[in-house]
């Protein structure tokens, strides 16, 4: 069985790792899927697309079945994005996810759609750990270490507090 974990890994985090653990205890295989790759250098979205593959292909090299990391571009349309989804990846069987919009939106194509549970929540999310980031907070026992390689390599950390800013 192939499974499906989609999101925009902004950064990629421990919840995150947590989720693909717990999918590699009942899939075969796990595609990862980059949302809005096409993004970056934003406050919301401050990582490219090649940082984030390089964070979560890294970040899992330990997992006991095999991934793959891709990046899914956004269509803006939410009634075919499934459609399209299923056109940019390897044909998967089951979706991990727990945002409510990608599951009615699976659910409604008759994609069968498991939540994994949420793993401290409060400080595991992306929106969270880029607060941190841009304040100078203890980030890096939020994320896996070789992903904070990843930021640490790119100046990721100045870069946010740079596009955090204004010019007013
Ligand atoms: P943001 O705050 O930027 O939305 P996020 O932490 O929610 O970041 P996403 O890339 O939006 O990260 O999430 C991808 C998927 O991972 C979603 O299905 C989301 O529900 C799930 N997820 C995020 N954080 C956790 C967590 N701590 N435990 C379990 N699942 C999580
Ligand atoms: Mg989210």
């Amino acid at each position: 069985m192939r499974g499906l974990y989609i999101g925009r890994f902004q950064p990629f985090h421990n919840g995150h790792k947590a989720v693909a653990e717990y999918i590699a205890e009942e899939a075969d295989e796990l595609i990862v899927g980059i949302g809005s790759p096409q993004i970056s250098h934003e406050p919301l979205h401050p990582f490219t697309a090649g940082e984030r593959i390089l964070m979560i292909t890294q970040s899992l090299a330990d997992l006991k079945i095999p991934y793959y990391v891709l990046p899914v571009t956004d269509v803006y349309r939410n009634a075919i994005w499934v459609s399209h989804v299923i056109s940019m990846v390897p044909k998967f069987d089951v979706v991990y996810s727990s945002n409510p919009q990608v599951i009615r939106l699976f659910e409604e194509a008759g994609i069968e759609v498991h939540s994994p549970p949420m793993y401290d929540r409060d400080r595991l999310s992306g929106t969270a750990i880029r607060e941190l980031m841009k304040y100078g907070g203890n980030w890096e026992e939020l994320i896996p270490k070789e992903a904070a390689e990843v930021i640490r390599s790119i100046g990721g950390i100045r870069r946010i507090q740079q596009i955090s800013q204004s010019d007013e």
